[in-house]
Formats: C-alpha cells, structure tokens, sequence
C-alpha cells in the first residue's frame, strides 16, 4: 500500500495529544522510510521485471529487516521507546507501535506472498495488487475516510494550513496515479532505492501540517 499508510496516520492523529502529524507519519510508513536505505546499501533485495505488467514491476526478494513482522514489532516498541523520550502516555506509545506494525498488516493485503513473519520465515500476502481496481478503491476510500477525521478534528490556522495539508493530499496524490496506472518502471535498483527516499518528505510534510493546524476543541 501507499496513501494507505499516511490514511492511518490522520486517523491516528486525533487519538493522540502528544506526538504529532509528523511523527505518526513516521511511524505509519517506517518500513518504506528504511527499505531503501537498506536496498541502496545492498542489504535487502528488489528484482525489477522491466516489460512484466504485473504491478508494481518488481518482485521483493528480500526484505526482512523493514518489512518481517517480527522486525516491525522491534521497531515498533524500539521507536516508540526512543521517541517518546518519557512524554508520551502509554497509550500514546501503544498508538504510535500500532501504526508501526499496520504498514505489515496493509502490505500484507496488497502484497503477493513476500511479507515475512521473521527473517527467513514464512512469507504471506493476500495478493489485492492482482486485483487492481479492488486494490485502488479499497485504498481511496480508507484514505477519504481517515482525512475526513482528520479534517473533522483540526482546523487550518490561515492560509498555510490549507497549503501544507492539501500540498501534501496532492503531492502523494500524484505519485499514487502515477503508480497504479503504471508509469515507467524504475531505471534500476539504484533509481528505485533513491527515489524512495523521497518518502523521508512525508514525515517532514506532516511537521508542516502539525504547526498550521490546530485541534477544534469537542
Ligand atoms: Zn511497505
């Protein structure tokens, strides 16, 4: 998946007073923020299938340091840990690792069998991406969903609150276009892994929205 994730995030986002828009985007889209890194340092692996029209063109080798459910757990109770540096509530923190380990659950739905449950283990997925136009409604109406509760709950403090969220509604917006009605693929792994790294925006984006809105008060 992908504006899945950051749909998760919004709707996490009202559940919570501590951690803000930012740091739930970060959490919810943790493992694609470390795949490629670790695919550019040649740790996990992609195979491109340049002229397949599978989508996306690609078959994920490898990848169990940022997507095994196992790992994700880690990570989860790790960051949230690091992050919440004793601020956070408790529920807070569990929020926060649930949002972690929702980026396997979503990616194990749209995903063929390569999610791992551990490094080397058993690999699942219920494979949505074979099915494409149940794949893409599924995902539009979770994301409508969570924004409309995001929206709900916060109100924009000027102009700047509009530009920061719906830059950022627009930005992923395109790229998920782009995506499902398949654009070219990747040049390379290289190409692939830098590209990705563009998700490190999303985080960024969401510390924007985080300070240009503010919580209307029930
Ligand atoms: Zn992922």
């Amino acid at each position: 998946m992908f504006i899945g994730h950051y749909a998760l995030a919004f709707a996490a986002r009202p559940r919570v007073k501590q951690p803000g828009l930012g740091t739930l985007i970060f959490a919810a889209a943790w493992a694609d923020l470390l795949w490629p890194i670790l695919l550019l340092l040649g740790i996990e692996k992609v195979q491109l299938l340049a002229g397949s029209r599978q989508h996306p063109p690609m078959d994920f080798l490898s990848y169990p340091w940022s997507h095994s459910l196992v790992l994700d757990v880690v990570w989860a109770l790790l960051l949230a840990l690091v992050l919440s540096r004793g601020r956070w509530t408790r529920r807070e923190q569990v929020i926060f690792g649930a949002l972690v380990v929702s980026h396997w659950v979503l990616d194990w739905a749209t995903h063929r069998p390569d999610m791992p449950l551990w490094p080397g283990g058993a690999r699942y997925g219920l494979g949505l991406w074979n099915h494409m136009a149940a794949a893409v409604t599924i995902e539009v109406l979770l994301f409508a969903a969570c924004l409309a509760t995001y929206l709900r709950a916060t109100r924009a403090r000027g102009r700047a609150g509009h530009v920061s969220l719906w830059s950022f509604v627009a930005f992923i917006g395109l790229i998920y276009v782009a995506d499902v009605t398949g654009g070219p693929p990747p040049p390379s792994v290289t190409a692939l892994g830098i590209f990705g790294l563009m998700g490190w925006l999303g985080p960024l984006w969401g510390r924007w929205i985080e300070g240009t809105r503010d919580p209307v008060e029930a």
